[in-house]
């Protein structure tokens, strides 16, 4: 018996467990993938205080060290069903189920997808959903990147390191980024903007050839000839496994209180179970905020098992 399982080790989950573990509570850590969550696909991260600039990965293998020296356990498993309904929290993975006093849920988000024919077949073949993680392997190539956010807007600066021509194709006729950032892009060599076009087919068998696109304003339908297509339409959070024992917000993220608590969707308390960093419903999604949402997730599942006696 388990007092906290974390259930993902991204930043939420890695500062949640190291709270928990340095309080002295049994802590365990299950992270499906590796552990930094989406921390650890970016090159550098630029904006954590006391860092002018550190690798994502090198960042997250300092944070679980931390978490780890206090006795924090991570298995690599996938979570595969949970019950969050009952005193002692049940949580199944692939290899075992577990039991524990309290459940963080640190899921995260994903990129979303384009939902396209061929987009699945072709990730790693030219589809990519990130650009610090891909990005160096189209040497002198063409690519798309489609988005207009701020995401968008990074992916297709860090992409001009690498590339000979970047389409940016955007639903819209300005871009959503930030000005400063906005502003670089679209004054950039390599970049072309696609305005009001969205993109409806992606072209090629085993690689991706190229892209189709149309103009949502005419109607006309343009091919662009690419080597790679980089996704940068928001996220979705990682609920599905959720769904139906928590009480869900708009697009799907998780609702909380200020103490991280989570709510059945008849709106009862969950008691002793909490969620924390980009899985939530909030304002700012950065390693920054799922810290401290994981601090503030582990302080309140301590202050749950100490005033229930467990
Ligand atoms: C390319 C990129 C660059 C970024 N750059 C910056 C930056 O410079 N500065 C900044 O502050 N933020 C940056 N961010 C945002 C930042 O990385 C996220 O806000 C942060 O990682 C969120 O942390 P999290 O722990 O809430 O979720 P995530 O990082 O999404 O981690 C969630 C983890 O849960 C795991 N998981 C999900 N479901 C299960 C399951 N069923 N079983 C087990 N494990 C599961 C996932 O595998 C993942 O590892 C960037 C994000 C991306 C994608």
């Amino acid at each position: 018996m388990f007092d906290v399982i974390i259930i993902g080790g991204g930043p939420a989950g890695i500062a949640a467990a190291l709270y928990s573990a340095r309080a002295k509570l049994k802590t365990l850590v299950l992270e499906k993938a590796y552990i930094g969550g989406q921390m650890a696909t970016t090159t550098e991260v630029e904006n954590y205080p006391g860092f002018e600039s550190v690798g994502g990965s090198e960042m997250a293998e300092k944070m679980m060290n931390q978490a780890r020296k206090f006795g924090a356990l991570v298995h690599r498993e996938e979570v595969v069903e949970m019950v969050l309904d009952t005193p002692v929290k049940k949580v199944v993975t692939s290899k075992n189920t577990y039991e524990a006093h309290t459940a963080i849920l640190c899921m995260g988000a994903s990129p979303r997808e384009l939902g396209l024919p061929k987009e699945k077949e072709l990730i790693g073949s030219g589809i990519s959903y990130c650009a610090t993680c891909d990005g160096a392997f189209f040497k002198e190539a063409t690519v798309a990147v489609v988005g207009g956010g701020d995401t968008a807007a990074e992916d297709v600066l860090y992409l001009a390191r690498f590339c000979n021509r970047i389409y940016l194709i955007h639903r819209r006729d300005t871009l959503r980024a930030t000005k400063i950032i906005a502003d670089l892009v679209l004054s950039h060599p390599k970049v072309v903007p696609v305005w009001d076009s969205v993109v409806e087919e992606i072209i090629g068998e085993l690689n991706v050839e190229g892209v189709r696109v149309r103009n949502v304003k005419t109607g006309e339908s343009k091919t662009f000839e690419v080597n790679g297509v980089f996704v940068a339409i928001g996220n979705v959070p990682n609920t599905e496994l959720v769904q139906g024992k928590v009480l869900l917000a708009q697009g799907g993220y998780i609702r909380t209180d200020e103490a991280m608590r989570v709510w059945d969707p008849s709106q009862n308390i969950l008691k002793g179970v909490f969620a924390a960093g980009d899985v939530r419903e909030k304002i700012l999604r950065q390693v920054v905020t799922a810290v401290s949402d994981g601090a503030a997730a582990a302080y309140s599942a301590e202050k749950y098992i100490t005033e229930t006696n467990l």
